[in-house]
């Protein structure tokens, strides 16, 4: 009767509606161990730092709108909340890059997807993140979250899994919140990495760096000079690509800091 009446008392705040490409927020008012799953994938709940559990519940951008449910269970898997809720279009737009013969010629480091993969996927229990980010360059918008890639004319079936700010080469690149530094590297494709770790699934990435600052194991802070941009890898031109990953999914890092104003 106790577990029942406990079971009871779970208060689970959640929205209604999440965009392609978001991440939904689920906050539950209770101690221990809780899981929420959408689809078919399930992210562990965390202590918020104010007595309630918050969990990161990412949508790929590729995924078809409708709706959805979430459902929360607790350690023993039984579900404590279950609710829909709306996947909405997030009306991506359509850009064509024009490869160079040297774009297409790049070839990755043998372990570099693995390394990107690993940076990407990995979950410390540890917050180090708060909100809000701060922009890592002060640059305009250039290519935002999500859009849909052509390349020299046709459809690649990917998108653009960061946003894109206008930078010099040489421009400080920073911390958009607290972490630990788990890549830095020159690769041939992301060309000049830094990867941080901000914890509890929250992962950043900065690309096509001309020079490397923070080093791997590092701790930085929110603000923190970790890189300089350039134009090393896939890229056209110099500027900053830089993503966010939760739980090993790629989503859109404009909710989670000041508006950047677009490229006029
Ligand atoms: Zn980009």
């Amino acid at each position: 009767v106790t577990a029942f009446t406990l079971l009871l008392a779970v208060a689970v705040q959640l929205p209604g509606e999440v965009k392609q490409g978001e991440v939904v927020r689920v906050r539950v008012e209770a101690s221990g161990k809780f899981t929420a799953t959408m689809g078919v994938k399930s992210v562990p709940l965390f202590a918020d730092g104010e007595g309630k559990l918050l969990g990161l519940m990412p949508v790929p951008v590729e995924t078809t709108p409708g709706l959805s449910t979430l459902t929360v269970r607790d350690e023993n898997g039984a579900v404590v909340h279950e609710s829909p809720i709306a996947v909405i279009d997030a009306q991506l737009p359509i850009q064509d890059i024009q490869a160079s013969k040297r774009m297409k010629s790049l070839k990755p480091l043998p372990d570099e997807m693995s390394t990107m993969r690993k940076l990407n996927g990995t979950l410390t229990d540890t917050r180090s993140w708060e909100e809000p980010f701060a922009a890592p360059v002060p640059g305009c918008m250039v290519s935002p979250f999500g859009v849909q890639r052509y390349h020299n004319g046709k459809p690649t079936g990917r998108y653009h899994k960061g946003l894109d700010q206008r930078g010099a080469t040489g421009t400080p690149v920073r911390a958009v919140a607290a972490g630990t530094v788990q890549v830095s590297r020159m690769f041939n494709v992301h060309g000049g990495t830094i990867g941080i770790d901000h914890g509890q699934g929250v992962v950043t990435s900065y690309l096509h760096l001309s020079r490397l600052k923070a080093r791997k194991g590092q701790k930085v802070k929110q603000g923190e000079v970790v890189g300089y941009v350039g134009s090393t890898g896939f890229s056209t031109a110099p500027h900053l690509h830089w993503s966010l990953v939760v739980h090993a999914v790629s989503v859109n890092p404009l909710p989670w800091l000041p508006a950047i104003p677009p490229c006029k």
